[in-house]
């Protein structure tokens, strides 16, 4: 009988703020490992966040087999441990694809309107992932001019963002969760083919209490904030609590 091999990890590719990549003995996969690492301010604010890495990995897995349930192509394979999840390998498209629901952040900053405004419709917003130049924000003609997506590729992933939006957002509204923000990235499979990559997780989202509006997210953390652990404890407690 011919039995499946778990892949064996490889070198590690890339190290990023809060996550490290390994090649596995299979050129199209590759292991993602979280750590409890955080930073904000464009990286000028560093700390630790005590079971964030365990946390995120298991939160963005669930929240990403639900969005493949319903449609949405992603990343991921198997989750392998506590903090380590095999994915497939892609090209990251050099895109932070933000959808916004109601103001917070820098939108409500760059725009002069209160934090918790609601939006009319979902706003997307693209950034140019670019550490050192502080990911600039882009909009649809920067992206072809620059040839970081072809025309058809950026609509396939606005509409992707869009659907998203509309699932996560019914989804954590079960949960007791206002879903604010977010940030995607993509990734292309060898095929050319486009998938969700990266994570959905409290890092990566801002995550409101439907009732209080207590931030449960890494706002915590960027805003010193206290109870920074207990919020991404709750969000796992609430998106996974039953599963553990
Ligand atoms: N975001 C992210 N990574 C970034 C920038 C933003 O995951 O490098 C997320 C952030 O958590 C929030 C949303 O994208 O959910 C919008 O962030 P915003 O532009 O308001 O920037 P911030 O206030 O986080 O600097």
């Amino acid at each position: 009988m011919v039995t499946a091999s778990a892949p064996v990890r490889g070198q590690m590719i890339y190290e990023g703020k809060a996550k490290k990549v390994y090649a596995t003995d299979n050129a199209e996969l590759c292991i993602v490992s979280y750590k409890d690492d955080a930073t904000a301010l464009n990286g000028l604010k560093k700390g630790q966040i005590a079971g964030k890495g365990a946390i995120n990995n298991r939160v963005s897995n669930h929240l990403m087999r639900l969005l493949d349930r319903r449609g949405i192509p992603t990343h991921l394979v198997e989750e392998l441990d506590e903090r380590d999840t095999l994915v497939r390998r892609v090209a990251i498209v050099p895109l932070e694809v933000i959808v916004r629901n109601i103001a917070a952040g820098s939108l409500a900053k760059r725009l002069g309107i209160g934090e918790g405004v609601p939006m009319k419709r979902p706003v997307i917003e693209y950034c140019y992932k670019d550490d050192a130049l502080g990911d600039p924000m882009v909009n649809d003609s920067h992206i072809l001019a620059m040839g970081w997506a072809t025309e058809a590729e950026l609509e396939l992933i606005s509409t992707m963002a869009l659907k998203i939006n509309d699932i996560l957002k019914e989804y954590l509204s079960g949960a007791g969760l206002t879903l604010v923000d977010f940030k995607l990235e993509f990734g292309r499979l060898p095929d050319g083919s486009i998938v969700l990559a990266d994570e959905i997780s409290p890092d990566t989202c801002r995550f409101w209490d439907a009732n209080t509006g207590e931030k449960l997210d890494k706002d915590r953390f960027r805003r010193d904030l206290g109870g920074v652990e207990d919020a991404y404890g709750e969000i796992r407690a609430r998106l996974l609590g039953g599963m553990e």
